[in-house]
């Protein structure tokens, strides 16, 4: 299969420290493939602690020697408006490459690259009105203040799945609040985030607030993460490297935040509206090729509908249109990397062996094996303690089980190590909240999918992480806050050795 690829220009992927493109110390490289062909793509640039050296150098100048942290925030302000026109200006280039890069369809990719520029507009207007502290009221003859300042240095940690939008997610507030950062992307999907920097030196970034440094985890992440002079490490990926990462962190006592896996349940209950808790079933699991950390992949069904829902979504799954993700009406494209896509399989073999029927999909679709594609896969028979109900399987794969009643579900919908989302689907408002209540998730969706207010915290409970992103909650992470106490009188003051 070919894909209209001479549409989107690749160039060399390299390291940015400082304000300049560069190579890896050591000069090695390692190659990047095409997920709809494993064909090469580019090279990028394997960093090690060299290169996080580096980087982290020219981060501490730009913080200690400014003019980022001491700038006017309205200025500091215009800076990432200015970054964000540039992101939107370059939408469609950058939904293409993340598309290249990723195997994720092209009308969800430009959906993900508009939501990034809006990220930086968003915390760059929330910059001007929330990077303040409290003042106390004179209390005696003490005044006393806070202020929240920038922490210092930020180390960002980000995933393969819709990498740029995500970055985003960390960059914008962490530069908003007045830090530098080092961002190691994931391998696999390094295109985005190199055009980037043409764009953020075109926005007057100065240089070394913004350094990246490509490279594996185990070298180039885990060097960052040990970093002496690196104060904070916002990571999101998966939950064992997450505690990988917190134990590497400990000796230098970082903050962490942790947006890690997830095995999200979605709860359909008779009264429900079936037709669009249909419709955000199929789309909250397979959009975005279903590698997507929210992703419902858990469909519980109240028994008395199981049988006329499941044969409705037997129909919608075997309809969903996978192929070429540069083709506009394609729904579900190549996973990220063959590896990958040995992984969801081995699920698929696991299910079987564990006694499940996989209803619909499983299979590659005819004509399009030389990509990672796999067919909208839907596995039934399921039960909660199997292997494929418990673990993150990270792709285009559903499973479902029935129930009675609203504690089974309940207890069933908690048995699970994760707690990043869930969705209810209920008339009955009392339900609605009291599920709500009773389940152990970071997030919770009542008649929707997964919509995104920037405003609301972001994050998991569990094993699906620490901390929430979004709002005030990522200024909260991204900067320090400190007590002043001021002194208006000659207060009483113990006079040790006076007499
Ligand atoms: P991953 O954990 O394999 O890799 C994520 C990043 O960590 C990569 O940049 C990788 O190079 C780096 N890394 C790996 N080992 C490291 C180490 N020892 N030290 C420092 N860095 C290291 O995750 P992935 O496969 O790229 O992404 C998929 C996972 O991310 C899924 O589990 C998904 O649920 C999760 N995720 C969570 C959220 C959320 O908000 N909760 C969002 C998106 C993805």
């Amino acid at each position: 299969m070919t894909s209209p690829l001479s549409s989107v220009r690749t160039e060399q992927v390299q390291q940015y420290i400082g304000g300049q493109r560069v190579a890896a110390s050591g000069g090695e490289t390692f190659e990047t493939v095409n997920p709809a062909n494993n064909r090469p793509i580019t090279t990028v640039p394997a960093g090690d602690e060299r290169d996080i050296d580096r980087a982290v150098a020219a981060a501490k100048e730009a913080f200690d020697k400014g003019p980022w942290r001491k700038m006017k925030v309205a200025e500091r302000v215009e800076i990432l408006e200015r970054i964000a026109d540039g992101i939107l200006e370059h939408a469609e280039e950058l939904a293409r490459l993340e598309t290249l890069d990723t195997g994720l369809p092209i009308k969800q990719t430009r959906g993900q690259i508009r939501r990034a520029g809006q990220n930086f507009r968003f915390f760059a207007d929330m910059a001007r009105h929330h990077l303040t502290g409290e003042t106390y009221p004179v209390d005696g003859t003490f005044l006393n203040y806070t202020v929240r300042r920038p922490v210092g240095v930020a180390g960002l940690i980000t995933p393969w799945n819709t990498p740029f939008m995500l970055s985003t997610w960390k960059l914008a507030p962490c530069l908003a609040a007045g830090n530098t950062c080092v961002l190691k992307p994931a391998e696999w999907s390094p295109l985005t985030i190199d055009r980037f920097t043409r764009i953020v030196e075109e926005a007057g970034l100065p240089p070394g607030v913004f350094n990246v440094v490509h490279g594996y985890g185990e070298t180039a992440g885990a060097a960052l993460v040990r970093h002496p002079d690196v104060q904070l490490i916002s990571f999101t990926g998966e939950t064992r490297t997450g505690m990988e990462i917190m134990r590497n962190g400990a000796d230098t006592l970082k903050r962490f935040s942790m947006e890690l896996g997830g095995k999200s349940p979605v709860i359909v209950f008779e009264d429900a509206d079936l037709d669009r808790a249909l419709d955000a079933a199929v789309f909250g699991v397979y959009s975005l090729n279903g590698e997507r950390c929210t992703a419902g992949s858990r469909l519980f069904l109240q028994e008395s509908i199981y049988e006329p829902f499941v044969e409705k979504l037997k129909e919608r799954v075997r309809r969903i249109r996978v192929g070429d993700p540069f083709d506009e009406r394609t729904e579900l494209g190549p996973l990220i990397h063959r590896e990958h896509l040995k992984r969801v399989r081995g699920y698929l073999e696991t299910a079987r062996e564990e006694g499940a029927e996989i209803a619909v999909g499983g299979g590659t679709p005819a004509g399009l094996e030389e990509g990672n594609y796999l067919e909208a896969t839907l596995i039934l028979g399921v039960r909660n303690e199997m292997r494929v109900a418990q673990e993150e399987i990270f792709g285009p794969v559903l499973t479902v089980i029935p129930f009675r009643e609203e504690e089974e579900v309940i207890r069933k919908a908690n048995d699970v190590i994760y707690g990043l989302a869930a969705y209810v689907w209920t008339e009955n408002l009392e339900r609605a909240h009291n599920v709500a209540q009773s389940i152990e998730s970071g997030m919770v969706w009542i008649n929707s999918q997964n919509v995104r207010d920037l405003r609301t915290p972001f994050g998991g409970s569990k094993y699906s992480g620490i901390g929430r992103e979004g709002g005030t909650h990522s200024f909260e992470f991204f900067t320090e806050v400190q007590t002043v106490h001021v002194a208006l009188g000659k207060h009483a003051i113990p006079r040790f050795g006076a007499e």
